[in-house]
């Protein structure tokens, strides 16, 4: 027993009143299937709703153990029967799928019946326009989460960067528009189960539903399957989005677009979309959190006299002043040229001077050299003063 059944009217649905016998349910039901089905409604939802519904009503009625079961349900129902927690009438579910979908009349009744299995009538029902796709309810559902992982380049992960994404998700077979059936032909109404994809079986007050065997539980079979998606009804397609990643995203991080997933059913919010990020390294710089380091090679005759040099930034360039007397290894600071923060202003530039020595000196160069560690010698330099001891 479904849940659902108990919100829905299914005499209502069928424009019978509650007392209609056998006769006028199979009546009405066969003069509504013939003008809604969905061969004569092609791409028309709304019909192809009414369908689903009219045919879970007539599932439900024409069964005289079914029908007992509901009106007495619908009965306890209406008199407050079901006061369980949780449970607020006409109020509706919000998101979907799940456990709290069904209503096992079991749990009232002392274990004496079992639900209807994973998935109503509803569910099943849906099988015929979307085999065995996104599973189909009669409440608006949002779509599913997707995952997605892009790599970006380092400047771009910094900065930001606007991205297509391409994402390959099952959606209905373009050829046979979901059906299974080779194009011309159609499914036709499983003859085991009359089209409902359940088997009932009787045990004791209540009856169990089982998928059918024969469809599969679709409530169709497919003679001559469509070539395209081989009869699964189903296609993979690819689209691509546009995506906005915002600056500073680091690498191995995951960041969640909301809205950008699945659509969702009937109207219902689409999911969101996740994505992984991963950064390439970059040739110049590095990252520390927010701030932006970088090694600047230099000379030691700059580190002595001090220089002004230009170093690139992930905007421009920008002058960095390297002091007389700066020591090999020390850390510069450029305040706010680092990456963009989240709530607006940047980290910082980490400058990190290193001497580069030169393998070969002319004769010029040499001799001036090593005059200079002459004079540097008078002068009293002595570079491992206080040094391991001495
Ligand atoms: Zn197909
Ligand atoms: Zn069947």
């Amino acid at each position: 027993m479904n849940r659902e059944w108990l919100e829905k009217d299914f005499y209502k649905e069928l424009g019978i009143s509650s007392g209609a016998t056998q006769d006028e349910i199979k009546k009405a039901y066969r003069k509504l299937a013939r003008d809604l089905h969905p061969d004569k409604n092609p791409g028309d939802t709304k019909a192809e709703e009414r369908f689903k519904a009219v045919s879970e009503a007539h599932a439900v009625l024409a069964d005289p153990e079914k029908r007992k079961e509901y009106d007495e349900a619908r009965r306890l129902f209406a008199s407050g029967g079901f006061g369980r927690g949780g449970y607020a009438p006409g109020g509706g579910y919000a998101g979907g799928g799940g456990f709290s979908n069904e209503f096992n009349l079991g749990d009232i009744f002392g274990g004496a019946a079992a639900g209807a299995g994973d998935g109503g009538l509803g569910d099943i029902l849906g099988g015929l326009f979307n085999r065995g796709g996104t599973r189909t309810t009669s409440r608006p559902r949002r779509g599913s989460d997707v995952e997605t992982e892009t790599t970006l380049g380092f400047r771009e992960a910094a900065q930001g960067v606007t991205v297509p994404l391409r994402m390959t998700s099952p959606s209905p077979c373009t050829t046979c528009h979901g059906s299974g059936a080779k194009p011309g032909t159609s499914p036709r109404v499983c003859p085991h189960c009359n089209g409902t994809g359940v088997i009932s079986r009787n045990q004791g007050a209540f009856g169990f539903s089982e998928p059918c065997d024969d469809c599969r539980g679709t409530g169709s079979i497919i003679d001559d399957p469509c070539t395209d998606c081989h009869g699964t009804g189903i296609q993979n397609r690819t689209r691509t989005i546009t995506v906005r990643i915002p600056p500073g995203v680091r690498d191995g991080q995951r960041i969640r677009l909301a809205g950008q997933g699945e659509a969702g059913l009937r109207g219902a919010p689409a999911g969101d979309l996740y994505v992984t990020v991963h950064v390439s390294q970059d040739k110049v710089f590095g990252r520390n959190g927010d701030d932006l380091t970088l090694v600047l090679p230099v000379s030691y005759s700059e580190l002595v006299l001090g220089t002004t040099v230009s170093v690139p930034t992930l905007e421009g360039r920008v002058g960095v002043k390297v002091p007389p007397g700066t020591a090999d290894g020390r850390t510069l600071r450029v305040r706010g040229r680092g990456v963009p923060k989240r709530g607006g202003g940047a980290g910082d530039l980490l400058v990190t001077v290193k001497v580069a020595v030169p393998q070969k000196l002319d004769d010029e160069a040499s001799e001036a050299l090593r005059r200079y560690a002459e004079a540097e010698k008078a002068g009293g330099f002595d570079p491992r003063a206080g040094w391991a001891g001495a």
